[in-house]
């Protein structure tokens, strides 16, 4: 089919239009941080998601915002010295989503020698020192441990004697990436999801895109489409005779927890690959990833048996515990939209970002490549280009690294908890652990003055009340089960198919009465 009758769309009567300073397309991790960024610097802007907000490959990461140790072997040094300062920045924004961690590395014979793994890991924990903002004691001090008598060498073969320690964080990846485009949403960005673009053409003033029922008319244009933005290039037409961008899939398993204390491990394997075994929602283990060359829809991308095979086996070769196919509880399957540096490896291409100006049309910029990670450096950078060549005097007041949406908490979460525990005696407590992490600051504005369980309205399950649901749908564009489910929440592993289907018919319900 060819996209002709999307040209004829953009002269129909009930199409939405939409005028704006730059369109924004693709709500994955870098649209969302884009969006909101333009918009502290007071443009105005349009982010066009075709499916749910953070539904691409910015729900299927390791979910670390870290370094990247393995990335010192490939001598990316400016690639990890951003990363490493940008650890703290992120945990100050939203604290409640990013979570120091003391990574364990059990030492082998066959890896390199003590002395360089600690030379390594003396790089990493200096390297962010010029930042000098790291104030997370968790975050520094590597240091070599015993594993022999120690509760991280516990679930460990008992082969393992020595390891080494050092600081990384993990990050729920989707609320971070949802929070972004509600920040850009409460700094004035229109959010359009579930609207897929299909024609870009250059006109007089900048741009005009649209899809089925929409048109746009924007000065610049941001293609953040991660690992379609290829894909987007060919459909609207402007794609050059090259590729840009390698697709890499990485898939993770998801097992019951594999040990009972929260540090996660970093597992190297003969091949000088790396697993992770990262605790997983309090009583699962989150296994991997993998790097394996894709070609197709990401979309579509799925574990294969040769996947799942690697990782158990990384996974059996050090833990006591021994894994088969049938101890598989899930998977899932991203693809890393890697900026195509002619490196033949999957796993060694580069994890850098690279920011083009389309060659042969003005105002078309292309997001290649980049991690969760460092969204908020590319986000800075695009801003800088975007108000350069729209001749747009940047907000000096404008405070890129100010708290995300639920991040302005002044103290430690363990302490936010008691002060909401202390406000909310009669709700269910574990409840109400979850969305103090989840929300943050806005936990209130969730439970309102809730004195028990039952003010919070039907519970639909796993402790999923309505409070909850009218709030996703109205702060946070949920419109389906799924989006609520296993983006917004992962509250998904604990629901039936029947509850599932009870949620998807209030959502439904809830949309049909508004319109
Ligand atoms: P995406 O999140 O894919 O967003 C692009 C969006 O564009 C999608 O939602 C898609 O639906 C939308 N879109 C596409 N075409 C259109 C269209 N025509 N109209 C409208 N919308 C459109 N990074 C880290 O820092 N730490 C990690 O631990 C880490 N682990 C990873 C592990 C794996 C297995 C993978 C695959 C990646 C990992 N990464 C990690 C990298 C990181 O996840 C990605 O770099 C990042 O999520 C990419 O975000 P994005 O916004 O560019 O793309």
């Amino acid at each position: 089919m060819t996209d002709q009758p999307h040209i004829l769309n953009k002269n129909r009567r009930d199409e939405r239009q939409y005028d704006c300073d730059v369109l924004v397309i693709g709500g994955g991790i870098n649209g969302c941080g884009i969006a909101r960024e333009l918009c502290g610097h007071g443009l105005s802007v349009c982010l066009v998601e075709m499916r749910d907000l953070a539904s691409g490959t910015s729900s299927w990461s390791s979910k670390l915002v870290h370094g990247g140790l393995r990335y010192l072997e490939h001598y990316a040094f400016r690639l990890v010295r951003e990363a490493l300062a940008e650890r703290q920045t992120l945990m100050d924004m939203a604290p409640h989503l990013i979570e120091a961690k003391r990574f364990i590395l059990p030492f082998r014979a066959h890896m390199r020698p003590k002395w360089m793994l600690r030379a390594g890991l003396f790089l990493y924990d200096h390297l962010d020192m010029f930042a000098a903002k790291t104030s997370s004691t968790q975050l520094k001090g590597a240091r070599q441990i015993s594993l022999r008598s120690s509760a991280q060498g516990q679930p460990l073969k008992s082969d393992f004697k020595t390891g080494f320690e050092y600081g990384d964080c993990f990050v729920d990846d989707t609320r971070l990436t949802i929070i972004n485009a509600q920040a850009a949403a409460e700094l004035g960005a229109t959010i359009l999801t579930r609207k897929k673009i299909n024609y870009a053409e250059p006109c007089d003033t900048g741009w005009i895109a649209g899809g089925d029922d929409f048109r746009i008319t924007a000065k610049s244009v941001v293609n953040a489409t991660g690992p379609w933005a290829d894909r987007l290039l060919s459909e609207v037409k402007l794609a050059s005779n090259r590729p840009h961008i390698r697709l890499v899939q990485g898939s993770h398993i998801i097992v019951d927890s594999l040990f009972d204390h929260s540090q996660p491990y970093i597992l190297q394997h003969h091949d000088n690959r790396i697993v992770f075994a990262l605790p997983y929602l309090d009583k699962y283990t989150l296994l991997g990833t993998t790097d394996t060359d894709f070609d197709g829809d990401p979309a579509d991308a799925e574990i294969t048996a040769s996947e799942t095979e690697y990782i158990l086996e990384v996974a059996n070769s050090y833990f006591k515990k021994q894994l088969c196919s049938e101890d598989v509880i899930a998977t899932y399957s991203g693809v890393r939209p890697l900026y195509d540096d002619g490196t033949s490896e999957a796993q060694t291409a580069n994890r850098d970002y690279r920011l083009e100006w389309h060659q042969s049309h003005a105002g078309w910029l292309n997001i290649f490549g980049g991690k969760l990670t460092t969204y908020r450096c590319l986000s800075v950078d695009v801003a800088q280009m975007i108000c350069t060549r729209l001749s747009h005097t940047p907000n000096r007041d404008w405070k890129s690294d100010s708290p995300l949406p639920g991040g302005d908490i002044t103290s430690t979460m363990p302490d936010y908890y008691q002060q909401l525990a202390h406000i909310y005696p009669g709700l269910d407590q574990d409840m109400l652990k979850r969305i103090a992490k989840n929300y943050g600051s806005r936990a209130p504005l969730l439970l309102g003055d809730a004195a028990s369980q039952k003010d919070l309205g039907t519970d639909f399950g796993a402790g999923l009340t309505k409070a909850e649901v009218d709030y996703l749908m109205r702060h946070e564009w949920a419109e389906a089960a799924e989006d609520i489910l296993w983006r917004r929440t992962k509250l998904g592993y604990d629901f039936t198919d029947e509850q599932v289907k009870n949620l998807n018919t209030f959502m439904q319900n809830k949309i049909v009465e508004a319109e």
